[in-house]
């Protein structure tokens, strides 16, 4: 199964994203952090990344294709995977389409989830992550045990160099511009499915689980 998830900075999709991982046992191909890692690790896709990740601007298509060509053709991708930021606008759609087709697949589920702009911000100015593992925390709706720690690994956690006001509002122009007329192309293939992304975790999931069954 193939699965592509989209939605606004902040919707949720990364959550959704590891528990479809663990529902349907294939990986989540998160772009953001592959491309926060490559950043941190100083390499070539990192150094061209992060300016435009720094203001909120999508990174280059070709970088991306490439990046995601590769990781899409590794070993344990071959069962399916789940898409977690990638495709972001037309282009990277016509690339995925071309790569998919080329190895004899398809996108099974585009699932995009709605979530108004003010609880975007309020969720995404109280986001915390830890460097170390990855989890995410909120200050006030999923705050850590210890003030400033991580759960799962003790380590600091950490405000998104992106998460500011500023650079928010910027990533959420570039979401409508670029991103959501994958809506209509997506429609046209017959495999989107719209949620709202408001409500628990748990219900949220619940929802995605009903419609890529149900599909
Ligand atoms: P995210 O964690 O998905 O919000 O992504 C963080 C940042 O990484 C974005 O604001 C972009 O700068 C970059 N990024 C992630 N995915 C893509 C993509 N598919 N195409 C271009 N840039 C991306």
């Amino acid at each position: 199964m193939r699965i592509v998830l989209c939605g606004p900075p902040g919707c949720g999709k990364g959550t959704q994203a590891e528990r479809l991982t663990g529902q349907f046992g294939i990986p989540r191909l998160t772009t953001g952090e592959m491309l926060r890692r490559a950043v941190q690790a100083g390499t070539p896709v990192g150094q061209v990344a992060q300016g435009y990740m720094h203001r909120g601007a999508l990174v280059p298509d070709p970088v991306i294709i490439d990046l995601m060509r590769e990781r899409m053709t590794d070993p344990d991708c071959r069962g399916g995977y789940i898409l977690d930021g990638f495709p972001r606008n037309r282009t990277q759609a016509e690339a995925c389409d071309r790569m998919l087709k080329a190895a004899r697949e398809r996108v099974d589920h585009v699932v995009f989830f709605d979530v108004p702009e003010e609880e975007i911000l309020r969720r995404l100015t109280g986001r915390r992550e830890c460097r170390q593992c990855g989890a995410t925390f909120h200050m006030t709706f999923q705050p850590p045990q210890q003030a400033g720690r991580c759960d799962r690994c003790g380590a600091e956690l950490c405000q998104r160099d992106d998460d500011r006001e500023e650079t928010i509002q910027r990533r959420l122009a570039v979401y409508r511009e670029a991103t959501t007329p994958l809506m209509e192309y997506y429609g046209r293939q017959g495999v989107l499915r719209r949620v709202s992304g408001v409500g628990t975790p748990e219900t949220v999931f619940a929802t995605v689980c009903s419609l890529i069954t149900r599909a």
